[in-house]
């Protein structure tokens, strides 16, 4: 049997907001129809979708109706429950495989898979308490950061630990939510960078070029590509995520973000089993897009060429930044995608635009 998936089949996509929108968007493009299951109505993606469930992402007779009604199934967050996940997967092909949500959805296996695999972090902990926050605090040198364990995302769920405020930790365990928590190395880092990489169901695999990244306030403002990196540091950084899709047995686009430390050490921060918002800038600057290149991914068909034939800046429109559209408009270089979400509120990503450059 092909494992090719023909033109008119329908692949299922669990999330329904600006992520799920562009596959369903690469999709249609391929061909292919889409359901998507999301709780809440007139969402993002179902505005350019064929269908959607409106369910809980963990309703088993929505998931059981997500499996009749596709022939594969994606998702488009990295908190999709596990459960959920693996119930699809005895019924439908699920990609990417859920053993990737499961150790992407906490911090202290993710770090210790990527160690496992030969890919370097920042020196962690698993913390419990506050003597343990003091004893890791020690054990780096009195500074640090201190992240939930699970459901973090946009730098929610964090606190940084400068050197000297070690003393001021009495209480930081609750204040965290008494939940389990990291304590993480404060890398001292040069800049941000990310791959954007994907592995076909035949196993064969890509990456674009790695973009450089601006967070503020834990979102992601920008993406530059090129990063500006060395050969080495580019290589490395693209051999890290190789590594982590074979070790994961991956099929898709996978995000995996790093720091570039000062002392030029390459450390991976972490990665998102889905496509990812520091390669949006790829809709315009590559012929096949990350998105595209998903849906290529799952459905068993090549992988396309992740070469660029522009430079770029991509920006987020975040909350009131949507004042800026009629000026971006005006710009002769400049592609410009909103998300169609009705309500513009602060802290909300409510597009994004990509500048182009010559390539160089
Ligand atoms: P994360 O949720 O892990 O992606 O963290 C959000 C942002 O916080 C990162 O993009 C960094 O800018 C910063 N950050 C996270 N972990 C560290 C760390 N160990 N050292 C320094 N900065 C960090």
């Amino acid at each position: 049997m092909s494992r090719l998936l023909a033109p008119g089949a329908t692949i299922g996509i669990i999330g329904g907001g600006q992520l799920g929108r562009m596959l369903a968007m690469a999709a249609a493009r391929l061909g292919y129809h889409t359901v998507v299951l999301e709780p809440q109505a007139n969402c993002p993606a179902v505005q350019l979708a064929n269908r959607q469930i409106v369910a809980a992402y963990d309703d088993p007779a929505a998931l059981d109706e997500l499996a009749r009604s596709a022939s594969i199934v994606t998702y488009e967050f990295e908190n999709v429950p596990v459960e959920a996940a693996s119930r699809l997967a005895s019924a439908v092909p699920v990609f990417p495989p859920p053993r990737a949500l499961e150790v992407s959805q906490d911090r202290v296996t993710e770090k210790s898979f990527l160690n496992a695999n030969g890919i370097s972090t920042a020196a962690f902990r698993a913390v419990d308490n506050d003597g343990d926050i003091a004893a890791a605090l020690d054990a780096f040198g009195g500074s640090g950061v201190l992240k939930t364990r699970r459901l973090g995302y946009d730098g929610k769920g964090q606190r940084v630990i400068r050197p000297g405020q070690a003393g001021d930790i009495e209480g930081a365990y609750a204040a965290m939510g008494n939940v389990p928590l990291i304590l993480e190395e404060l890398v001292s880092f040069e800049c941000e960078i990310s791959v954007i990489a994907a592995r076909g169901r035949d196993g064969t695999v890509a990456a674009f070029d790695p973009a450089r990244n601006v967070h503020r306030e834990g979102i992601l403002r920008s993406s530059t590509v090129p990063a500006g990196m060395s050969a080495k540091v580019v290589d490395e950084a693209k051999l890290a995520s190789f590594r982590l899709l074979e070790a994961l047995d991956y099929v898709g686009v996978i995000g995996v973000e790093f720091f570039v430390a000062a002392d030029g050490r390459v450390l991976a921060n972490e990665f998102a089993p889905r496509v990812h918002n520091s390669g949006h800038w790829t809709e315009a600057a590559c012929i096949v897009s990350q998105f595209e290149q998903h849906i290529r991914a799952i459905a068993g068909l090549p992988l396309g060429g992740a070469g660029r034939h522009s430079n770029c800046v991509m920006e987020n429109l975040i909350g009131n930044d949507m004042n800026r559209v009629p000026a971006l408009l005006g710009e002769p270089n400049l592609m410009l995608h909103l998300y169609g979400k009705a309500e513009t509120r602060a802290g909300r990503k409510m597009g994004h635009f990509t500048r182009m450059f010559p390539k160089t």
